[in-house]
């Protein structure tokens, strides 16, 4: 781990945190391509609904046509059959009426297109009158249901029977029919008019629909009535169990639902309406498909444009991101190299102690905060004894060894990060102690002194026979005018006091400018 630049203003974590580069520019290119994409989301999903519901009011408008369609074909019906039936009640149907009857069944036969022909039956169900001029007589119709009908209700009001095929040329009609009462209210009979599958057929088939699209009339117990497209097999069958009958009907009389097929699996918009005059009810329908086929068209358009920006802009970011990432690999390169040239720069290789440019730097500092601070700031210069005799007895190399070794005292005595070791020259060091009095230095002084004995490196040119260092202390409160050299040469005063004075020991500049020196051997 490389030592920091001597700057306890700017210890290190506190300089200004980079901007994470990579992070910014993959957060920002997500976020591009994210909003690219939803704006996509939000633009097609407003389009389908847009498109969903132009198609639910055309159907709307639809089932209203068929609605009103089919109220007007039952109840032109209804008016001729109510008409005749007042008529046949008066009257009666003798020999003397039929011939009458006759003409008038087959001149309302030709006056309404949708009619197929105008029965009347008499309580057993042979036919009386019809608007046929030359029918045979068949087997009658009482079995059909909207003749026992009429013989089971005494209601008056018209009835509309499931679709049924004439028995008279094999056409499939809707009958509508009314009882004939005698004047007691007596069943008499029944009136009936057929309907024509292919009136509907053809009014059906006016509309343009998709082609998985239909269109139905049923009565409103489900029964099937008419059809497009017309399948034979299904005209009498029920649609009672379907979602429309079931579901959607018992809560509203009209409406739209969209609706899966259980037969073809086809999603259909169904819109339905029941009719108010008679229990009938209409419904159209058009596939989801065939409503949203531009949609779909314009979907798959504006995917793919956004897919081929969206790939863009990750090529681009792709690109970007490596080039960030080269960049920042290249830049902690040099701001690796950059710390290691610092650290050379700054601090000896023999002992890992700070040099004196680094030195000189702290103390314009210290000075500097110390008169702003009116703190005091001290100095202890150190001074190994007799090493020039050590050099001689035991060679340069274990004098450089010995070196590092007083370092390591010199530093294990430097408790505060701001307190500062120094390799001053040759044998001698200093430690620059901010923040810290003459008493405070002349403690950590003799704490120095006391390490490098507590070393026991064997001196046999040492009167004391092992290694000992002499210190001297100065301290003072910076004013701001103050000269670095007058403070070095009263601490190194201090120590040539102490060197004098018999050495292993600490000694302090008094600040009247005499030297104190304090005899702290400890032998
Ligand atoms: P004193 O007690 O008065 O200090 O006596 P001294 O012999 O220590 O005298 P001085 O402080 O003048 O000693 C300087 C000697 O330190 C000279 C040189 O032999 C030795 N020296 C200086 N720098 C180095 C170094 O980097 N490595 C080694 N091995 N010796 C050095
Ligand atoms: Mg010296
Ligand atoms: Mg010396």
């Amino acid at each position: 781990m490389p030592i920091p630049i001597y700057d306890p203003l700017h210890a290190p974590g506190g300089a200004l945190k980079r901007l994470p580069l990579l992070k910014a520019a993959v957060l920002f290119i997500a976020t591009v391509c994210l909003c690219l994409c939803g704006l996509l989301y939000l633009q097609l999903e407003q389009s389908r609904r847009h498109d969903l519901e132009l198609a639910e009011a055309a159907s709307s408008n639809l089932t209203r046509a068929m609605a009103q369609q089919a109220e007007d074909t039952f109840m032109k019906a209804d008016l001729v059959l109510t008409s005749l039936a007042d008529w046949i009640q008066v009257e009666g149907f003798g020999p003397t009426q039929l011939a009458r009857l006759q003409k008038t069944f087959a001149r309302r036969v030709l006056t309404l297109d949708q009619l197929h022909g105008i029965f009347l039956f008499d309580k057993q169900g042979q036919w009386v009158i019809t608007s046929y001029s030359d029918l045979p007589r068949g087997l009658g119709v009482s079995d059909r249901e909207y003749f026992k009908f009429h013989q089971q209700n005494v209601s008056s009001l018209a009835h509309i029977g499931p679709a049924i095929r004439s028995r008279e040329n094999g056409d499939w009609i809707i009958p509508v029919s009314k009882r004939v009462n005698d004047k007691n209210g007596n069943f008499q009979g029944v009136l009936m008019a057929g309907i024509k599958m292919s009136y509907f057929d053809q009014f059906f088939k006016s509309f343009s629909i998709d082609g998985n699209g239909s269109m139905f009339l049923a009565l409103t117990d489900g029964t099937l009535l008419a059809r497009r497209p017309f399948v034979e097999s299904q005209i009498g069958t029920s649609l009672a169990q379907g979602t429309i009958f079931q579901k959607h009907l018992p809560s509203a009389r009209s409406g739209n639902a969209m609706i899966g097929s259980v037969v073809d699996g086809t999603v259909r918009l169904y819109g339905y309406r029941q009719l108010d005059a008679y229990p009938l009810v209409v419904s159209a329908a058009s596939s989801r498909d065939a409503i949203l086929k531009s949609w779909y068209a314009t979907a798959f358009q504006s995917s793919v444009i956004v897919a081929m920006v969206v790939l863009g802009v990750g090529l681009f970011g792709w690109v970007f991101i490596h080039q960030v990432r080269d960049g920042e690999r290249i830049e902690a390169d040099l701001r690796k190299a950059q710390e290691a040239l610092e650290l050379i720069a700054t601090h000896d290789s023999l002992t890992g102690l700070a040099n004196r440019r680094l030195f000189e730097r702290a103390l314009e500092i210290e000075f500097g905060r110390g008169a702003r601070q009116s703190s005091p700031l001290s100095l202890v210069m150190l001074d190994i004894d007799f090493f020039k005799r050590y050099n001689d007895t035991y060679g340069h190399v274990a004098g450089d060894h010995c070196l590092a070794e007083v370092a390591k005292a010199l530093k294990s005595c430097c408790h505060r990060k701001s307190d500062l070791a120094v390799r001053y020259g040759g044998e001698e060091f200093a430690v620059l102690l901010p923040d810290t009095d003459i008493h405070g230095a002349l403690a950590i002084a003799e704490q120095v002194r006391r390490a490098v004995m507590d070393k026991n490196i064997t001196h046999s040119g040492s009167p004391t026979g092992y290694v000992t260092v002499s210190l001297g202390c100065y301290s003072f409160v910076p004013t701001g005018r103050d000269d670095i050299e007058v403070f070095i040469q009263r601490a190194d005063a201090a120590l040539y006091q102490a060197k004098h004075s018999g050495r292993n020991r600490s000694a302090v500049l008094s600040l009247e400018g005499g030297v104190e020196a304090l005899m702290r051997s400890d032998r």
